[in-house]
């Protein structure tokens, strides 16, 4: 998966509410506006999110576990 948008495929499968990164289920919400919204997986997947925009890969960030909860470095 390279930085930038997404392909059709991995967009189907974000849409999904799957990460096409790794396939984690697991997503953390980080700042929005404008209507979109940052996401991030459990593995550090980092997703730009707007309706019905084209979401973008945006790299790897530092997650942290504390049991259920994630931490997301934004
Ligand atoms: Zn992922």
């Amino acid at each position: 998966m390279e930085i930038g948008k997404l392909n059709k495929q991995d967009e189907q499968t974000l849409r999904s509410g799957k990460c096409p990164g790794c396939g984690s289920k697991h997503f953390v919400e980080g700042p929005s506006g404008g209507g979109a919204v940052n996401m991030a997986c459990e593995n550090g997947h980092r997703f730009w999110y707007g309706g019905p925009f084209t979401p973008e890969y945006q790299g790897l960030i530092k997650i942290e576990h504390e049991g259920d909860l994630l931490r997301a470095y934004f």
